[in-house]
Order: C-alpha cells, then sequence, then structure tokens
C-alpha cells in the first residue's frame, strides 16, 4: 500500500495582501507551509509527500524547507499552475502510480493526525472523502444583484476543508477527464477535488468531520487566529 501526500504552495494568495505568498508567511517563526508538512512527516502511513510550489520557487523550498526543517518524506518538488487544479494536476502526475492520494492545501497549518486517521478510513471505505465540518453560520443562496434567493437547510451543509482523499486510480480518471473537458473549453469554475470527483466520475464522495482549527490562511485576519492556535501546538 503506497499513500501519497500533494501539499499546494503553488498560489499567490492575492487577499493576504502581502508581497510574499501566503503559505511562507511565518508563525511563530516558522513558514506556514512547514506545519502541515510536519504533520504529513509524523504520519507513519503517509509513505512520501509531492510538493507542488512555484516554478520560481523550487530552490528555495529544497533548500530553505525541505533541507532546513529535515521532511525527508518530500521526495519530489514540482511547479503548480495558474488555476489550483493545475497544480493539483502536477501533483498527481509527479505522484505516479499509488494507493491514495492524500491532496493538501498548503495553506491549511493545523491539521492532525486525528484528521488524517479520519481521513483514511473513509477513504479506504469510499474510495474518496473530503473532511470538513458543518457551518455555524446560516448560509444564504443569493443572485447577481445580492438577493437572498434561498436559504440551504443548516444541517446539510458543510464548509469544506482538506485534506481531499481519493483511491489513486480515482483520482487520476477524474483529473485526465478534467484536463480534456479544459481543452474544449478555457476554464471551468472548479474550486476543489472532490467537485472534480463529482463533475467527471459517478463516484459519491463522502463527508468526514475535520477540524474547528483547521483553518485556510486567506486574509490577514486569519493569520491573528493562527497565531493562537499554532501556541497549542508542539512544532
Ligand atoms: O487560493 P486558495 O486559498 O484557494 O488556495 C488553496 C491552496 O491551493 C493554497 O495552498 C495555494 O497555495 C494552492 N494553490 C496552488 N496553485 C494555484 C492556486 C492555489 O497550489 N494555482
Amino acid at each position: 500500500m503506497r499513500n501519497v501526500a500533494i501539499v499546494l504552495a503553488a498560489g499567490r494568495g492575492n487577499r493576504m495582501n502581502t508581497d510574499v505568498a501566503k503559505q511562507y508567511l511565518l508563525i511563530k517563526g516558522k513558514p506556514i507551509i512547514c506545519y502541515s508538512l510536519a504533520t504529513f512527516e509524523q504520519c507513519p502511513f503517509i509513505d512520501e509527500i509531492v510538493l507542488v510550489t512555484g516554478s520560481d520557487k523550487l530552490t528555495f523550498c529544497q533548500a530553505e524547507i525541505v533541507e532546513k526543517y529535515g521532511f525527508h518524506k518530500v521526495k519530489k518538488i514540482v511547479a503548480g499552475g495558474k488555476e489550483r487544479y493545475h497544480s493539483v494536476y502536477q501533483g498527481i502526475l509527479a505522484a505516479g502510480d499509488c494507493d491514495y492520494i492524500y491532496i493538501h492545501d498548503g495553506a491549511r497549518p493545523f491539521i492532525s493526525q486525528e484528521i488524517l486517521e479520519r481521513a483514511r478510513d473513509g477513504v479506504q471505505a469510499d474510495q474518496a472523502c473530503v473532511v470538513g465540518m458543518p457551518v455555524k453560520d446560516t448560509i444564504k443562496l443569493c443572485d447577481d444583484d445580492g438577493f437572498c434567493t434561498e436559504t440551504p437547510d443548516r444541517s446539510h451543509v458543510w464548509q469544506i476543508q482538506t485534506p481531499q482523499v481519493f483511491s489513486g486510480k480515482l483520482i487520476r480518471r477524474a483529473y485526465s477527464h478534467l484536463m480534456d473537458a479544459l481543452e474544449k473549453k478555457t476554464s471551468l469554475q472548479v474550486t476543489d477535488d472532490a467537485m472534480v470527483v463529482e463533475l467527471m466520475t459517478d463516484v459519491k464522495v463522502r463527508l468526514i468531520p475535520g477540524d474547528y482549527h483547521n483553518i485556510k490562511i486567506t486574509t490577514p485576519e486569519d493569520l491573528k487566529l493562527a497565531e493562537l492556535f499554532a501556541e497549542e501546538r508542539q512544532f
């Protein structure tokens, strides 16, 4: 059984308004990306990590992230692409023939061994599972003019996190169909990997509980929260 984690760090993170991409900003003196890499590194059932970064960051990641912090499971560092799904596809190609693929946003530092264990059990049962949490707020759908059109039943609305975990065979098939579809259309509104499986295959994606600490660093206020959460961490 070979399990590969793909950690994504090729985004620019424009909503953070910083010169440095958000995944390389420091929390408690360490780059954000290092927190999730450390959790995958310590996870006994993850065999290999593929780090996907910007083409201008390959050498930096090798020296300042992988070697500096001793992430021995990072066997490949590859350049991502324009959209998140391009980066994931590069990661999938680099992962090669493996049984399960754990796709994770490098901008989410606070995954835990418990989340990875739940994700492993979920994917072994159902081929495709994504981590998330039930929403706390009421969610509204709206029209283009900003008027409410629908209020979904909150008990059926989840906020989706990563990792998103799939059998290798399934995610390779789903992404290869996506790439074919993109050849006919210039862009698609695809924001996560579950959506690729939903659109391109008939396999159902299982939701499993993540953690409310598993935030994605997106805007400056997330950094303040991250500093607090990092206080409770060893790394
Ligand atoms: O932009 P967003 O916050 O949705 O990005 C989620 C994750 O995907 C981040 O870790 C980011 O670095 C990564 N990403 C990527 N390649 C892109 C866009 C985003 O690796 N083209």
